[in-house]
């Protein structure tokens, strides 16, 4: 089954400029990437590459250094590798029109949870995949990210009957670690991390 089908349904790629297809940019680790787009609504993407697709959720308020609260993230469809790359303008009228920067990105390591206490982290890449996918189908994720903004532990946990009505919610959540900062918020940071683009 092709992953990138509802994606590719979703677009024309002689209308947008957003890439279709891609390879890991790296062998040892799992990458991810998180876009601020100002769409319809101003959200930011986050996307975790997960069995060679970057799995991907609109979290409206942006992700969020403080362990005491929580971010609405909406899973959207499966977006290629190449996407992690992606800058510029999705034209008006197109699906998802608006500007889109790389608001950060980096790698990150899988984690299991093997007790309450002891977080076992997954070094070996395809071990990560494997304990992502599983992850993924018990609605719970944890993971460390090594971005230049987000860094330390997170998890991504699947909600249940919240909001009402709305079956792809999940919550972002930072766990406690030296990399919390309380009150920080993703709109006091406007500059992409790879280039000098600014999107207010
Ligand atoms: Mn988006």
């Amino acid at each position: 089954m092709d992953k990138l089908a509802k994606y590719k349904s979703m677009r024309s790629n002689d209308k947008t400029s957003e890439p279709f297809g891609g390879e890991s940019p790296d062998s040892k680790k799992l990458v991810f990437v998180v876009q601020k787009h100002r769409a319809t609504a101003l959200h930011y993407d986050f996307r975790l590459e997960i069995d060679g697709v970057l799995v991907s959720w609109a979290i409206p308020r942006g992700p969020t250094l403080d362990s005491g609260v929580k971010r609405l993230a909406m899973q959207t469809e499966d977006h290629p590798l190449d996407y992690r790359n992606f800058e510029g303008q999705i034209p008006q009228g197109e699906y998802g029109g608006g500007d889109v920067i790389v608001w950060d990105r980096g790698t990150y390591i899988a984690q299991r949870e093997a007790s309450k206490d002891v977080r076992e982290t997954i070094a070996d890449k395809s071990d990560g995949d494997e304990v992502m996918l599983e992850g993924l189908k018990k609605g719970e994720l944890k993971f460390l990210l090594d971005g230049k903004r987000l860094k330390g532990s997170f998890a991504l946990v699947k909600t249940k009957g919240f909001p009402p009505g709305k079956k792809n919610a999940w919550l972002l959540i930072k766990h406690k670690d030296e990399f919390i900062k309380e009150g920080y918020d993703a709109k006091d940071e406007i500059t992409s991390v790879v280039s000098k683009e600014v999107l207010p």
